[in-house]
């Protein structure tokens, strides 16, 4: 199992943003990407997920030796790697309930049909685990949701589906102390063996709760520095400025 970005370049329009990006994700690992706002953290997510808007101008994805950046992105979900958003979508009309369920329905070899029974069984007992409230599951997606609400379907989600690997981009205006706890509580209980776990965060605090095992540095389009998690505590301290002057020694 293995998931290998090399030498990536990607573009909106006429813009470079990606300028060869070398990185693996780890199943069983914990692993954080940070970087200054602008540096390219949501365009690697969302490159990853196959969002149309991005052109990949060089390099590959390759998820088990396969190139992913040929395949559609539901078929990259499909695949084992989960995303999950910054700025999710609301969906009227749609229970939470009802749309994991279409999610997991998904994801099952063709003709095959869920069972409704054993459905609710997992749902209800990844909700224990996760101290969920039931209710929440009637929910409309994302409808009036709070930022932490926001997150608890994140992770929800994640749980049911079970990726390989779960990405998760967090926004850089600062979750809330509430959205914090959701998400790290989740991260900590669903990490394991099977699955990798990519925090890409613009700030150090989310890694008080979520403790990774490898901290990586994106600066102007590459992954400049590589670390344990004191990096991210000195990143913390420091900036990102010294970074600036050792990459520029280094290029
Ligand atoms: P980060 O998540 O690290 O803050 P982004 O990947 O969102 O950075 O953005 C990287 C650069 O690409 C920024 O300079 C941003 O302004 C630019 N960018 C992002 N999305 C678009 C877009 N849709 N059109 C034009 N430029 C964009
Ligand atoms: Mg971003």
């Amino acid at each position: 199992m293995s998931l290998i970005i090399k030498d990536l370049h990607a573009s909106i329009g006429e813009r470079q943003i990606l300028k060869g990006l070398n990185f693996e994700m780890k199943p069983g690992k914990v692993q954080a990407i940070m970087g200054p706002n602008g540096s390219g953290k949501s365009t690697l997510s969302k490159v990853i997920a196959g969002h149309p808007d991005y052109t990949v101008t060089a390099g590959e994805i390759l998820l088990n030796g396969e190139n992913i950046l040929e395949m559609e992105p539901d078929v990259r979900a499909r695949a084992g790697i989960f995303m999950a958003f910054q700025y999710p979508s609301e969906i009227p009309g749609v229970t939470i309930a009802n749309f994991l369920r279409a999610a997991v329905q998904a994801r099952l070899p063709e003709g095959e049909l869920i069972d409704a029974v054993e459905f609710y069984e997992t749902l209800y007992a990844k909700m224990d685990m996760l101290e969920m409230k039931r209710e929440f599951t009637t929910r409309f997606v994302n409808e009036g949701f709070s930022g932490g609400e926001k997150k608890r379907n994140e992770i929800l989600q994640m749980a049911m589906l079970e990726p390989k690997y779960a990405i998760l981009d967090e926004t850089d205006s600062g979750l809330d102390i509430d959205a914090l706890r959701i998400v790290s509580h989740g991260v900590n209980k669903l990490k394991g063996p099977h699955m990798g776990v990519l925090v890409i965060t613009h700030y150090q605090r989310l890694l008080n709760y979520i403790v990774p095992d490898e901290v990586h540095v994106l600066m102007n389009g590459r992954i400049v520095q590589s670390g344990g998690k004191e990096l991210a505590l000195e990143l913390e301290e420091k900036g990102y400025d010294w970074i600036k002057e050792d990459s520029l020694v280094a290029a």
